[in-house]
């Protein structure tokens, strides 16, 4: 069943209000009428089972009639740094990646990013991306809403590494352990990072950085793959080993 996402702060007491975008869905692309039900979510793992009590063109209001907490999950939560990808391509990444579990998105800059983003352009860029995180995880029947973070430098996100339990990045040239056996945290309280580089690559300074900071270099095999293809492999390869994916 679909879940729509709506903010904690629509769930007052026993009642839900919506308005905006998610209203005009349910309204006149669903249809949906008085005394039907629906499943919300609020994006941080509770849902509410409502019932429409009343709709028109600026509000819907609803019952709650059952509230679900997300079974306790028993991975490590999967952060994905990406330098920048040209046009659509990073769009994808973000949608890719929120489909299959990822829990952060961090858009990185790196010397080799074609598509450096205009100061003026950031905020809205990383709402867009919100939006398409969210659409993705509501497709996926997620709980939760992955966070885009703001676009940062490569190497403050290398700099961040204490934060995660195994920071990873993908290296396409050089050594590097398989990324189907580097070792994984288990449980919850793990936390996983990996950062992917841009269409140019990494540069052997930032490869350098990252390593001082103490991620590990991994590899897809001899291949050299486009940056989205090696995001979308890797954090398939993670989510399976982390036991989210199959
Ligand atoms: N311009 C680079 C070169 O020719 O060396 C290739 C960069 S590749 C198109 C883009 C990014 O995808 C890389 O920075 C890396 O993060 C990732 N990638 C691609 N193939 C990979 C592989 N076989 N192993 C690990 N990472 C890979």
């Amino acid at each position: 069943m679909p879940v729509f996402f709506i903010t904690a702060d629509q769930v007052q007491d026993d009642t839900v209000r919506i308005e905006g975008p998610l209203l005009h869905h349910l309204r006149n692309s669903l249809r949906c009428q008085v005394g039907e039900e629906i499943w919300l979510g609020d994006g941080a793992r509770r849902r509410y089972r409502v019932q429409i009590v009343g709709i028109n063109r600026r509000v819907l209001s609803g019952r709650v009639l059952e509230r679900q907490r997300m079974p306790s999950s028993g991975s490590p939560a999967l952060t994905i740094g990406q330098a920048l990808l040209k046009g659509e391509r990073m769009d994808w990444v973000i949608q890719k990646a929120s489909e299959l579990g990822a829990a952060s998105l961090i858009p990185l800059v790196s010397r080799h990013v074609i598509a450096r983003p205009r100061a003026d352009r950031l905020v809205p860029q990383q709402q867009r991306w919100q939006r398409i995180a969210l659409e993705a995880a509501q497709q996926a029947e997620r709980w939760e809403v992955p966070v885009v973070h703001a676009t940062c430098e490569a190497t403050e996100f290398f700099a961040e590494q204490p934060i995660h339990t195994v920071s990873l990045i993908l290296s396409e040239r050089g050594d590097g352990h398989s990324l189907t056996s580097v070792a994984l945290p288990r449980g919850p309280e793990g936390r996983v990072a990996i950062a992917v580089g841009p269409e140019g690559g990494w540069t052997e300074e930032e490869r350098r950085s990252a390593l001082q900071c103490g991620f590990k270099p991994v590899t897809l095999g001899t291949r050299i793959l486009r940056a989205e293809t090696a995001a979308l492999a890797a954090v398939s390869i993670l989510q399976s080993r982390l036991g989210e994916l199959g």
